[in-house]
């Protein structure tokens, strides 16, 4: 479904349409009907056709079961294909799209089509749950208006790539290790906080949680939390990563500049993109790690503190 007739398709709507497929193994059935294609509606479950569909009372144990009350369940799992039904659903749903003059083909979309094809097992499975057509579409209309406020123009568009940019700074004091992306480093004076003090790590997750916009290191970690106290910031990114992960994210690339007079980072830099690839899910080379010193200007440049500036690229499955 990379190209041809589902280019314009929003994230959601192909979601929505592989849902469908699962939907009919699920059943055993060898075909992929609207009433699959209204089920992955349902499953979505944070789409316009989704709200749509809760507002009226529409859910998925219930369309389940009506649809096995209706169809039953087949034998055996077979290869399946799409039903000319379907198609006609999909066409339906572009047409829709073209007269509410939207460039993108969404959830609301396929669910107008879905309505529009009117006389199959979707319609009736509707109809069966005491869904009027003409309510569904009066309510499709409606969120589709709520969700166009008059501060924004043109069609709503579905956010999957997202930027976030992230900063930290830590003084570095006597009798304390030196930890800068999981690695310990040797050197005379060590970063000072209430965790490990791994100050890259700390850029790195701010960047992380503000692309997700979700709150900040603060929120998740308080630094008057006794589990915190000297923990390994390695284990609190992996923290940081479910919550995106349950947020839908998955890192696309980060990258960081350290800023420190001293020692030197160079050789550590290789295991420190190793460690932070590995908590992020990713690979080293979706990290970058750079140094530079301050040229002797500033707290950094005295060798009193580190700073890290990071920035994070995420995408939403
Ligand atoms: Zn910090």
């Amino acid at each position: 479904m990379t190209s041809g007739p589902f280019d314009r398709f929003t994230e959601r709507a192909r979601t929505v349409i592989s849902l469908a497929r699962e939907e009919a193994q699920r059943f055993n059935h060898n075909y992929v009907g609207p009433e699959h294609l209204l089920l992955g509606l349902v499953r979505q479950g944070d789409g316009v056709a989704a709200k749509v569909l809760s507002n009226l009372g529409v859910e998925l144990p219930k369309v389940r079961s009506t649809v096995e009350f209706i169809i039953g369940r087949g034998e055996v799992a077979r290869e399946t294909g799409m039903t000319p039904r379907f198609k006609k659903v999909i066409e339906l749903a572009v047409d829709e799209a073209r007269r509410l003059r939207h460039h993108y083909i969404g959830t609301e979309h396929l669910l107008l089509g879905l309505i529009r094809e009117g006389d199959g097992i979707a319609a009736g499975v509707l109809d069966s749950l005491g869904v009027d057509l003409e309510q569904g579409r009066t309510e499709v209309v409606k969120v589709l208006r709520q969700a166009e406020s008059p501060f924004r123009t043109g069609p709503r568009r579905e956010p999957t790539t997202r930027i976030g940019v992230g900063y930290d700074v830590h003084r570095l004091g006597e009798g304390r290790p030196l930890h800068l992306g999981g690695v310990s480093i040797p050197y005379h004076l060590g970063l000072v906080g209430h965790s490990d003090a791994d100050v890259l790590v700390h850029a790195v997750m701010d960047a992380l949680l503000g692309a997700a916009g979700l709150h900040d290191i603060g929120h998740y970690f308080p630094n008057d939390d006794p589990h915190w106290k000297g923990a390994s910031s390695i284990d609190m990114l992996t923290t940081v990563m479910c919550e995106l992960r349950r947020s839908r994210f998955e890192v696309e690339n980060v990258d960081s500049t350290i800023i420190a007079e001293e020692p030197k980072l160079a050789p550590y830099i290789p295991e420190m993109r190793r460690r932070i690839a590995t908590a992020l899910g990713t690979n080293p080379s979706c990290v970058g790690v750079k140094a530079t010193t301050a040229e002797g200007t500033g707290p950094e440049g005295r060798g009193e503190s580190i700073a890290v500036h990071s920035v994070a690229l995420i995408r939403q499955r």
